[in-house]
């Protein structure tokens, strides 16, 4: 440890630590084990300089902590006392017992024995090397499910493989390490605030969100209720997998309307919200909405869903299309509240069912 660095030494476990009991609380399970590495390697850095940890702090991380960083990087997302898991606690219990208690005489053979023994330029080379193969895992699995956290983790690991390059100085391996343990703790509260306010198949904010966004409303709104016509015939004739697309499908659709937020309501229901000069322009809107879900094409399986279970599998496929039905209400005169325009936009709703779907029904 060195005088050089910005951060007072007990800072930087503290932050990672904390990154660490938020994963946890969070259940993001790899974070878990990679922020557990983290904070024990800068524990060991912040150590006092007399003792043994602080003499072989610095080596012991060098040492163990990138092979560690890359195991917890490679294993998946599951249950925190799976076997893999527990495998990975136990090798950074063995590099802490290793670092700590470790004779005198054997710490020098670890560095022969032990790839990452060279203490040389190299060695820097190769831990970073293996770190930053860590955060690509990490990216990779962004890529695959598009979890915020894998990216942020990506990043995090990057700051690290920084840290173990030869050139940097003692002291900037804390410096970074405290920088990986505040964008930890930034990205897990942004995880969790996605996951609470965000639909994750429509990729829309949901109705937590739309009920904290008319609360702040203040002036006049229109809002509308949008359904999906005879859905659960779809989910039954064409499986509820195909289903799910088609709601991605409409919720792409619903993202591009002008003038208007949407809102996945819950189902296969979602809402517009139209504010200022949106509102002028609301009925044209849902018009526009209306016609383009009716000319999308959702690709499908041909073999029924209900058939498929006593027939053979078919590949074939063929594109299906589905209809839309619009209620729209508007909060004029002012006073009406947001629960009120809800009722009148699902009465427009029904309404527009009742007129036989796929229209738009305004006040
Ligand atoms: P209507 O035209 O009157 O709206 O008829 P409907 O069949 O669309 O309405 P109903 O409320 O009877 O059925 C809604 C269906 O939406 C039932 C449910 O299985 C389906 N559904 C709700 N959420 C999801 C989802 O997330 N994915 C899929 N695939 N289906 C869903
Ligand atoms: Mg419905
Ligand atoms: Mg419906």
């Amino acid at each position: 440890m060195t005088s050089t660095q910005l951060w007072p030494a007990l800072v930087v476990p503290v932050l990672n630590g904390m990154a660490f009991l938020l994963a946890l609380g969070f259940r993001r399970n790899r974070a878990v084990m990679l922020l557990a590495i983290l904070t024990i390697a800068s524990l060991a850095l912040a150590s006092h300089e007399q003792t043994l940890l602080a003499i072989r702090g610095e080596e012991a991380i060098r040492m163990f902590a990138p092979w560690l960083l890359l195991a917890a990087a490679a294993v998946p997302e599951r249950r925190l006392l799976a076997r893999g898991n527990l495998a990975l606690l136990a090798m950074l219990a063995m590099a802490i017992w290793l670092t700590l208690a470790a004779p005198v005489h054997i710490w020098p053979l670890l560095r022969d024995v032990l790839p990452l023994g060279w203490l040389d330029l190299k060695a820097g080379l190769v831990g970073a090397g293996l770190v930053f193969a860590a955060a690509i895992l990490c990216w990779a699995r962004w890529l695959a499910s598009r979890v915020p956290m894998e990216s942020a983790l990506g990043f995090v690991l990057i700051l690290v493989a920084i840290a173990l390059l030869p050139t940097m100085r003692a002291g900037a391996i804390l410096d970074l390490l405290a920088i990986a343990g505040a964008l930890a703790i930034a990205a897990i509260l942004f995880t969790s605030y996605r996951m609470a306010f965000v639909d994750g198949l429509a990729g829309l904010p949901n109705r937590r969100a739309l009920d904290e966004a008319l609360a702040r409303l203040s002036g006049d709104f229109m809002l509308a209720m949008v359904d999906v016509d005879h859905f659960k015939a779809f989910n039954d004739r064409h499986g509820h997998a195909a289903g799910d697309r088609v709601l991605q499908a409409v919720a792409n659709q619903l993202k591009a309307t002008r003038g208007a937020n949407a809102y996945r309501y819950g189902g296969e229901e979602f809402c517009l919200v139209f504010t200022g000069a949106g509102m002028r322009q609301a009925e044209e809107s849902c018009e526009e909405l209306r016609e383009r879900v009716e000319s999308m094409r959702v690709k499908v399986r041909s073999t029924p869903a209900r058939k498929r279970s006593t027939s053979k599998p078919t590949r074939d496929s063929s594109a299906v299309s589905v209809t839309i039905s619009i209620g729209l209400a508007a909060r004029s005169p002012r006073g009406r509240d947001s629960t009120e325009v809800l009722k009148a936009a699902d009465k427009a709703l029904y309404a527009a069912k009742a007129k036989g779907r796929n229209r738009v029904v305004a006040p």
